[in-house]
């Protein structure tokens, strides 16, 4: 797009064929380039930059021969400031790296409408290492993003339900224990367990089993907080973390769930199941050394409820 200023020189030598090649990278890069001089004047930009922030090219003036006329980057600053997610943080580190030119910089920025940018900004000197201004760098890795939340949803979700799986729950259940104890904050743990779960499987078929499998998290889902975990630690075995929460708390919400279970049948594949779980509630004791001991005691307290009868949630103090 020539937004650079052409250079003199005679054909087919070394510095014509450089600033050729430079010219041509500039203009092939899918990276939004900026350069900013060190009056803080735009001197140079390329299509892509004005493409990954969405700005008119009529914002930013150019001469016939296609350099920059040299204009403030204030507005311009404005406009990619008004599509920032988090626009005082953009700001500020913005300014931090204008007011520090020794400062390389390389960080990500989420957009308003769902992107995230890749930014990389180095500082520009010449031979003798008088600043010159500086390139700003910018990349769509949204994609990329994507990708790598798709693989961490895979790494930590049981995909029938959707909810937690057994090891990422051992990971978050780590981080609360050691929470917990830094912080002394309670931390409580429910662990379910179908009733008669196979009955289900050997009446109705493996499929519909798996069905009721998927209404019960749903539910549980819809009944919990957002600090609360839960995960299918088993075939038919949910453990939740309620971290922050004492047993008495902790013990309310699995009777609450029970009662939510109890209450109304469960629509499992075309059909109302009456489902019912027995659970086992506990919270983090002083000799407690993993989490591991807490789901132990939780899963004693869940036998309890079984040999009780089923149906209910059993306390262990
Ligand atoms: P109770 O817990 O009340 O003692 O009886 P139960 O029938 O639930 O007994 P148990 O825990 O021994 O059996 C669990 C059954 O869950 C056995 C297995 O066939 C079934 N199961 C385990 N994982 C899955 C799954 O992913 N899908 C389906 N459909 N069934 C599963
Ligand atoms: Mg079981
Ligand atoms: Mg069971």
């Amino acid at each position: 797009m020539g937004t650079s200023p052409e250079r003199q020189s005679a054909p087919g030598d070394a510095s014509d064929f450089q600033s050729l090649l430079l010219q041509a990278i500039y203009d092939i890069s899918p990276d939004g380039i900026l350069v900013v001089n060190e009056q803080g004047l735009v001197v140079s930009h390329n299509r892509p930059f004005l493409q990954l922030w969405n700005i008119a090219p009529s914002k930013l003036h150019r001469r016939d021969d296609g350099t920059m006329v040299g204009e403030s980057d204030a507005p311009l600053l404005a406009e990619v400031v008004a599509r920032v997610q988090n626009p005082a943080a953009f700001l500020e580190r913005v300014r931090e790296l204008y007011d520090n030119p020794q400062l390389d910089d390389h960080c990500e920025i989420e957009l308003k409408d769902g992107r995230t940018l890749e930014r990389h900004s180095t500082v520009l000197r010449d031979s003798t290492g008088r600043y010159l201004g500086r390139v700003w760098f910018f990349r769509d890795i949204t994609a990329q993003k994507n990708h790598e939340s798709a693989l961490i949803q895979l790494a930590r979700h049981d995909p029938l339900t959707g909810v937690a799986n057994r090891r990422y729950f051992f990971e978050r259940g780590e981080q609360e224990f050691m929470r917990s104890r830094r912080y002394h904050l309670p931390l409580s743990l429910a662990l379910i367990d179908v009733d008669h779960f196979k009955q289900i499987n050997d009446q109705l078929g493996h499929a519909t089993g798996d069905e009721a499998l998927k209404m019960l998290s749903r539910k549980f889902s819809e009944l919990l907080r957002e600090s609360d975990l839960i995960a299918r630690i088993g075939g038919e075995e949910f453990a939740i973390l309620m971290p922050s929460t004492g047993l008495a708390g902790a013990a309310l919400m699995a009777e609450r769930l029970r009662m939510a279970v109890t209450e109304a049948p469960t629509p499992v594949a075309g059909q109302m199941l009456n489902l019912r779980f027995s659970a086992g509630v506990t919270q983090l004791k002083a000799k407690d050394q993993s989490i591991e001991d807490c789901l132990r005691r939780a899963d004693e307290a869940m036998y309890k409820a079984k040999q009780a009868g089923r149906d209910r949630v059993e306390a262990c103090a």
